[in-house]
């Protein structure tokens, strides 16, 4: 450096290098310390007289020496920069995280850059390292995310029953029917009503409505598989795609939760209260242009059962 700079020089670089709000520390190519900036001081608590010449994985236990050791060997083998980004790794060497606004995580997200430094001899005798404090900029992106989520489960979910809301179950089942038309395969819909419903509202009150329609939901949920899509699809209508299921195995999961509703008894305020639904079931057999005509061919076998005294499964042309 001395060549490139006269001494003056060199003591101002020494001086924002001291001072800039980034680690800065200088290894040789045994790791030994020899230079360790203000930063570093600051955040390790160690003093640059007692880092120095110290093995930078005796400073830093933390770090996964293999990976590390390849990563600077690389850097000095073909003389080029490398970074490490907080989403590949959130930080290379623990430091405490000091932010009061962020309060989830206690360490310091970091990204950081390895720099070939080469000596007047034009050998990479020391690597720089770079560590930039990135905790605001991490904390926010993954509360951003945490935030998408929570919105995205929020407008997929109907609020009673924690099933999908109409629109994402329709959605689901468009997606469904694409694949099938693309690639073939099996699927089938199950749609069922509570039979009488409006009787149980005005009976029992509209809270115990409620309560039946979310017991229903459990009901459903027990008895499905984890690929199998249930929704909300009306007040009291409900909709159970069937992936990779044909008509008899529709046929047979709409019975099965027909006699499961049949045998319920939802409580409320010390009343029992027992009910029954009406199912209809179609499938992809026939050919179907839009995944629309199939919940209206399984709606048409829904009323069929309605109309032929409430309480059963009637397929729908399959
Ligand atoms: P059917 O056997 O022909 O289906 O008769 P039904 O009385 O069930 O008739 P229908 O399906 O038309 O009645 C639906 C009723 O469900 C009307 C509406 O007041 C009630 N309802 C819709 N959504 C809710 C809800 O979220 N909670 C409650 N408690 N009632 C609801
Ligand atoms: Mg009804
Ligand atoms: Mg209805």
């Amino acid at each position: 450096m001395t060549d490139a700079l006269d001494l003056g020089e060199f003591h101002w670089m020494l001086a924002i290098v001291q001072s800039i709000d980034v680690g800065v520390v200088v290894f040789d190519r045994d790791y030994r310390v020899e230079v360790w900036n203000t930063f570093m001081e600051n955040r390790s608590g160690r003093l640059p007289a007692d880092a120095r010449l110290q093995s930078f994985f005796s400073l830093f236990p933390e770090v996964e020496e293999q990976w590390f050791r390849h990563k600077v060997e690389s850097v000095a083998t073909l003389g080029t920069p490398s970074f490490t980004i907080w989403e590949q790794r959130p930080y290379l060497v623990r430091f405490k995280n000091y932010q009061p606004i962020t309060g989830l995580e206690d360490f310091m997200y970091q990204n950081t850059t390895l720099l070939p430094l080469k000596a007047t001899s034009g050998e990479i005798e020391h690597i720089g390292l770079i560590i930039y404090d990135v905790t605001d900029v991490a904390i926010n992106r993954k509360r951003l995310q945490k935030a998408n989520e929570e919105l995205q489960w929020l407008s997929s979910t109907d609020r009673l029953t924690g099933l999908f809301n109409r629109g994402h179950w329709e959605e689901r089942l468009r997606q469904e029917h694409l694949r099938h038309s693309r690639y073939g395969g099996r699927a089938a819909l199950v749609m069922f009503d509570i039979d009488h419903f409006k009787r149980i509202n005005d009976t029992y009150g509209h809270q115990a409505g409620d309560r039946v329609i979310r017991t229903v939901a459990d009901v459903m949920r027990a008895g499905m598989r984890d690929t199998d899509v249930a929704g909300r699809y009306g007040g009291e209508e409900f909709a159970l795609l069937l992936p990779d299921t044909d008509c008899r195995g529709a046929a047979m999961v709409a019975e099965r939760l027909r006699q499961a509703v049949e045998s319920l008894v939802v409580e409320y305020q010390e009343q029992d209260i027992r009910f029954t639904i009406s199912l209809g079931v179609a499938d992809l057999s026939l050919p179907t242009t839009t995944h629309a005509e199939l919940i209206e061919r399984a709606d048409a076998a829904l009323y069929r059962s309605k109309s032929a005294g409430r309480n059963r499964v009637t397929l729908q042309e399959c």
